[in-house]
């Protein structure tokens, strides 16, 4: 089939490039002219495990094109997927107006049947607005055409974006009408051989089903802090306690990990938009406000560790904290509303000096924080031990599982490891002549 998607970013781009893995015809819009570029020259603007060499191929073969050509790829498609960004308004809500100019650019530019798909993660409701938007483009150039719009909410998670694309859990399409849901089918048939994965459902359930989602692992990683907090002060180790509970089957093994807090570009806002859509209709979503409170003081928790190892927040001034992993989580070079943020942040206010390795976010490290005193980004994760007093992790990364506690020892002249990820054995750690605290775990106090 012919599937134009407006934004290349995380969604947009691995969505394209799966579609054409599987043999459909793609253009992907975007009005970043600088991103289309790279992507017509091999320059792959995000990092995601399998995604390069896939554009490249998908790309060679022509099945995957890039445009800023709004108007020219619009005449191409069958259907239009919009997968363009939805950040948090002022008030928490989600910002509209990408998805909304969408709109009005396919009511102005369409001349034949086509079906509109929204990705992006919206409130309930926005398709109506969408609608609405391509009506009111479409009766201003006295046009008629027929068009459908369907949800489609997003699931991949970033650092498994292809693979989730590619083997997803389950396809959710909202729609209005059985002709869509067959397009639909027609889309999505090579992801969906094995068994039905498809959930097809109202658009206003399929708009809600995403930030339900969202909110529940968000709710999972709050919970998980709120009891990791309590076991701290309790004695208790919280990784025992996680054991204790994955096992029940309904509770499971997924999604219970405590730690630094919940970054990126979803859980954030779209815990935030959802609580603000409970507000608009009358009803104060309590729960979700929570969820946020825990997850915003869990992002100061390894600071406040390091100010209770060292005595006070003034003991931190001068110290050379070497620190590991800037992206939000393993596996991506996203770092929006990543933990590392906030704990750079109060280092940097403390008077410290951090040195700072993370095996994909480099890049992204220095664009967001430029040439700020006390901060340097360094290239192996060595580098950031140079001189230091102490180290902190803020990633999972794989590579910093299975560290040389020896080494480290020597390197940091405080012995002291804060882990924001629980990856360690305490008595390994300790066992090493090091100090060692971590998240609901009690150690070293
Ligand atoms: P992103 O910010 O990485 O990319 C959005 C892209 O859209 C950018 O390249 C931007 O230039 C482009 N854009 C903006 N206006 C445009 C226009 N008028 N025409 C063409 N392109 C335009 O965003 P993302 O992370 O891919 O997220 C997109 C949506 O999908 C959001 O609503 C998000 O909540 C949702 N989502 C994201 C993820 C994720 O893991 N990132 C997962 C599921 C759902």
């Amino acid at each position: 089939m012919k599937v134009v998607i407006f934004g290349t970013g995380y969604v947009g781009l691995v969505t394209g490039t799966c579609l054409a893995e599987v043999g459909h015809d793609v253009t992907c819009v975007d009005i970043d002219i600088a991103k289309v570029e790279g992507l017509n020259n091999g320059v792959i603007p995000i990092y995601e495990p399998g995604l390069a060499p896939m554009v490249k191929d998908n790309h060679a073969s022509g099945r995957l094109n890039f445009t800023t050509d709004a108007v020219a790829a619009i005449q191409t498609g069958d259907v239009i997927f919009i997968a363009v960004g939805t950040p948090p308004d002022e008030d928490g809500s989600a910002d509209l107006q990408y998805v909304l100019k969408v709109a009005s650019t396919i009511g102005e530019n369409i001349h034949r049947p086509v079906i509109v798909v929204n990705k992006s993660t919206v409130p309930v409701g926005t398709a109506d607005k969408v609608r609405a938007e391509i009506e009111r483009a479409l009766k201003a150039r006295n046009a008629s055409v027929k068009f459908d719009v369907v949800s489609n909410p997003e699931f991949l998670k970033e650092g498994d974006a292809v693979k989730d694309c590619m083997r997803p859990d389950r396809i959710v399409i909202g729609a209005d009408n059985e002709d869509a849901v067959m397009v639909m089918r027609r889309i999505y048939a090579p992801f969906n051989r094995n068994h039905d994965r498809m959930v097809t459902m109202d658009i206003r359930s399929a708009e809600l089903t995403k930030y339900a989602a969202n909110a529940m692992l968000a709710t999972k990683i709050s919970f998980m802090n709120e009891i990791a907090n309590i076991a701290e002060r309790v004695g208790a180790d919280i990784e025992h306690v996680r054991k204790g509970i994955g096992s029940d089957p309904r509770i499971g093994w997924h999604f219970i990990y405590p730690g630094a807090g919940y970054g990126g570009s979803c859980f954030p806002k779209d815990v935030q938009a959802l609580e603000r859509t409970a507000t608009q209709v009358g009803y104060r979503a309590e729960l979700l406000g929570a969820v946020e409170a825990v997850n915003d003081r869990q992002k100061s928790h390894l600071f406040e560790l390091m100010v209770r190892h060292y005595g006070s927040a003034q003991a931190l001034r001068g110290k050379n904290i070497a620190l590991w992993g800037l992206a939000f989580k393993p596996n991506t070079d996203d770092m929006r509303e990543a933990s590392s943020r906030r704990l750079i942040a109060l280092l940097l206010e403390a008077g410290a000096k951090v040195r700072a390795y993370d095996p994909e976010a480099a890049h992204e490290a220095k664009r967001i924080f430029g040439d700020v005193a006390g901060l340097e980004i360094v290239p192996r994760a060595t580098d950031a031990l140079a001189q230091a007093d102490a180290l902190v992790i803020v990633t999972e990364w794989k590579q910093f599982r299975s560290p040389d506690f020896n080494a480290l020892g020597h390197a940091l002249a405080d012995r002291v490891i804060f882990d924001g990820r629980n990856l360690y054995e305490p008595a390994e750690v300790e066992g090493h002549g090091l100090a060692y605290w971590a998240i609901g775990r009690g150690r070293s106090t």
